[in-house]
């Protein structure tokens, strides 16, 4: 592992991309004495996306952060997931844990499962950054990243930020328009299409691959949540080659997604434009002929519908994760497909793992780090996540194939079924696999 001879003081952070883990990481790290300071590609805040699920390991992090209440009570206030249920496509019980074990979770793990629209999480995200004066860069795409060893680093545009940190080594983060921002620590939260993981990858001799298609596809809608859908719940119904998923949001809206294969899909999260919204819902209704009333009623209603191919990667090698005082967490480390609803829960939890082993960093207890120093705490980092993220980034690939049986017969799709109904059998596996997901990344 590279010395630098010069320890400075890790005062400015630079977080790359303000998704998900970006704010709530910047929402740890100040209350932890650090100036952190976010960059984003977007230009403006918008209507991002569908919705997601935040399980009890993901919103222990946010409950840290201080934005659990907020997102739970609102307003508006968040329905809390009750059940699990899972149905044939034509509306046949397959099985799922019921209230008694969903409903505890908050006594067991100290948070609930909640399911809300990506909006509302980056809003709440965004304005407690705000609150706690963490800026965030909107319109900055991070191109390069140079190291800075002497400190005399100069910036070619706009400066958007200027730290001059105590000397000794820092990093000068560029963008794509020329602005440049110096930071003591870089922290790469830039998604499944991370260009701080090309760079990272490049300086450790490598070349970053594309992310990998899976195959699957989901084309996601959000509707009023139908009668017989109100007691909130996450629900799956399986067809022949696709499988429908739902969950309750706020302002009594639910979410679905129709998840079937596909040979090619870009990624891109494309919402149908309005004025072909109807067609869409014909088409979509057409692949659904005879499913259960509940899916044909959420598909029939929706108000907005999005296209999205599903990615992942590979798992990256712990020596890939970092390199001198940068570092990669969340999707930009190990982007998932969603079938296991756990992306952004698993990032949440590399941002409190990186947090935890961070020293504090105020100005009561100066404490100064060198890139020898910070790259031990990543390799850290890297050695603790890669094995869980590996595992889930596995099992979601997994379960995402077995939503959709690419098998075409019969056979293959009653085998899948008969699955179903034995995983929901086995209480004392289920247990365990609650147990493994919800008790960490720590107990509340
Ligand atoms: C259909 C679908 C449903 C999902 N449902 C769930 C779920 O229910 N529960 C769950 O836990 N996970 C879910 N996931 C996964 C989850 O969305 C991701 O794991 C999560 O968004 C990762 O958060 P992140 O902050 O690491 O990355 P992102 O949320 O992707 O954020 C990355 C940010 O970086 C910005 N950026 C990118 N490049 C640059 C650059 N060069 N410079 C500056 N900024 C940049 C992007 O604009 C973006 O804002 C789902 C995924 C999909 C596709």
């Amino acid at each position: 592992m590279a010395m630098s001879p010069s320890p400075i003081k890790p005062a400015t952070v630079l977080i790359v991309g303000a998704g998900i883990v970006g704010p709530a990481l910047a929402l740890l790290l100040k209350q932890k004495g650090y100036h952190p300071v976010v960059v984003e590609k977007v230009r403006e805040r918008g209507d991002v996306g569908v919705a997601i699920s935040l399980q009890p390991n993901g919103m222990k992090v946010m409950h840290l952060a201080g934005v659990a209440s907020e997102l739970l009570h609102g307003p508006p206030s968040t329905p809390v997931t009750q059940r699990w249920d899972e149905f044939t496509d034509t509306g046949e019980f397959l099985g799922g844990p019921g209230s008694e074990l969903l409903g505890g979770f908050p006594e067991k793990y100290g948070m609930p499962v909640i399911g809300l629209t990506r909006t509302r999480l980056q809003t709440v995200l965004w304005d407690a950054c705000q609150r706690k004066g963490i800026p965030i860069h909107t319109g900055w795409r991070l191109a390069r990243l140079d190291d800075d060893d002497n400190g005399t680093g100069s910036s070619s545009g706009d400066k958007d930020h200027d730290d001059d940190g105590e000397g000794g080594g820092a990093i000068m983060a560029r963008s794509e328009d020329g602005r440049s921002i110096r930071a003591d620590m870089v922290i790469g939260c830039d998604g499944l299409k991370s260009r701080t993981r090309d760079l990272l990858v490049e300086k450790r001799g490598g070349t970053n691959k594309d992310p990998d298609f899976t195959g699957v596809v989901v084309l996601g809608g959000a509707c009023p949540t139908p009668k017989s859908l109100e007691t909130p719940a996450i629900r799956i119904w399986y067809g022949q080659e696709m499988a429908v998923i739902s969950h309750c949001l706020e302002d009594g809206m639910s979410v679905w997604g129709l998840n079937y294969g596909r040979e090619k899909a870009a990624e891109s999260w494309r919402t149908v434009p309005a004025e072909e919204l109807a067609d869409e819902v014909t088409k979509t209704l057409a692949l659904v002929d005879g499913w259960a009333e509940p899916v044909r009623e959420m598909i029939a209603t929706s108000r907005k519908m999005m296209t999205i191919g599903l990615y992942d990667r590979p798992e990256l090698p712990v020596e890939q994760w970092y390199h001198g005082r940068c570092v990669l967490v969340g999707d930009a480390a190990h982007p998932t497909t969603p079938h296991v609803g756990q992306g952004a829960n698993q990032g949440l939890e590399d941002a409190w793992h990186l947090v935890d082993l961070l020293p504090r960093c105020d100005e009561l207890s100066p404490k100064t780090l060198s890139a020898g120093e910070l790259e031990g705490i990543f390799h850290q980092l890297a050695s603790i996540r890669q094995g869980p993220t590996t595992m889930m980034v596995q099992q979601a690939r997994a379960q995402g194939e077995l939503r959709v049986v690419k098998d075409k017969s019969p056979d293959a799709r009653k085998k899948r079924d008969d699955l179903i109904r034995a995983k929901w059998q086995d209480v004392g596996a289920l247990q365990g696999m609650f147990d493994m997901m919800y008790n960490g990344p720590f107990r509340l």
